[in-house]
């Protein structure tokens, strides 16, 4: 029986690549139409020129030749070039950390076969837009990217209308800690903070990946609340706790780059 005939998948995004032995790799890779892919790539470290350079190394988008499975296993890979890197040629350690975060989560909301055009557009743009950031501005840039997850995921919460009694969120809202949606002014719990119908604007705009730009039109308190209430609904969409997420926390995160909620507190009245 003939060996099946070698597909050329482009763009590809390298999610993982896993040595195995001294010469073989395990990649993972994110295709729009396909969805996720795992492939052996027999011999990547050793062949020159089946597989350009270090093609298969996370964050690079590649073209890649997969040979599907004779029986039950994995397809293998039969080359790979690299297209372009999404974090760029030099990254900075800020810069990898949170582009590993984004990495790790597309990985995780990604599925075999399922093609998913939306998350593969929102893995490129957001992990492109840490790749030009100021390490200042990841924090922020992370916070609306987790806001487009939930939305490429179908769980983002209501952006135009109250999830308690239904009313039109056009003069703004609060995101309570625990509720299921935003509140309008009439079901707000007391001291909830309160987003401006400007701010709701971003939010919208970046949950639909429409927004790397404007990002900077938010504090770093509002992200944070913005973050923490992305966050805790994210965990439903995602297989487990991000390993990149440590890393995160203590690169970027600091009390430095990002006030508390508590300073959040305090500010509340200015977007209202
Ligand atoms: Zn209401």
């Amino acid at each position: 029986m003939p060996a099946p005939a070698i597909e050329w998948i482009a763009p590809a995004v390298v999610l993982r690549a896993q040595p195995v032995g001294d010469a073989d790799v395990v990649a993972v890779l994110l295709c729009p139409t396909r969805g996720r892919i795992d492939a052996f790539g027999r011999g990547v470290r050793s062949s020159r020129k089946r597989f350009e350079g270090a093609a298969l190394q996370p964050f690079n988008v590649v073209e890649a030749g997969v040979q599907p499975a004779r029986k039950a296993g994995m397809p293998t890979l039969a080359g790979a070039v690299v297209r372009s890197a999404l974090l760029g040629p030099s990254p900075s350690y800020p810069q990898l950390v949170a582009g590993s975060y984004l990495l790790e989560m597309a990985g995780q909301l990604c599925q075999p076969g399922h093609a998913d055009p939306p998350l593969f557009r929102w893995t490129v743009a957001w992990i492109e837009a840490c790749g030009r950031a100021d390490e200042a501005a990841l924090p922020a840039l992370l916070a609306a990217a987790e806001l487009g997850a939930l939305s490429v995921a179908g769980m983002l919460v209501d952006l135009r209308r109250c999830a308690r009694c239904g009313a039109s969120l056009h003069a703004g809202a609060a995101w309570p800690a625990g509720a299921d949606g935003l509140a309008c002014h009439g079901c707000r719990p007391a001291g909830a903070p309160w987003l401006s119908a400007a701010v709701l604007a971003v939010l919208d705009a970046a949950a639909r990946g429409a927004a790397v730009e404007r990002v900077a039109d938010l504090d770093a308190a509002t992200w944070a609340l913005v973050s923490d209430r992305a966050r805790a609904q994210l965990h439903h969409a995602l297989r487990g706790p991000l390993r990149a997420g440590m890393a995160v926390a203590d690169t970027l995160r600091s009390p430095a780059a990002a006030p508390t909620l508590a300073a959040f507190a305090g500010s509340a009245g200015r977007s209202r």
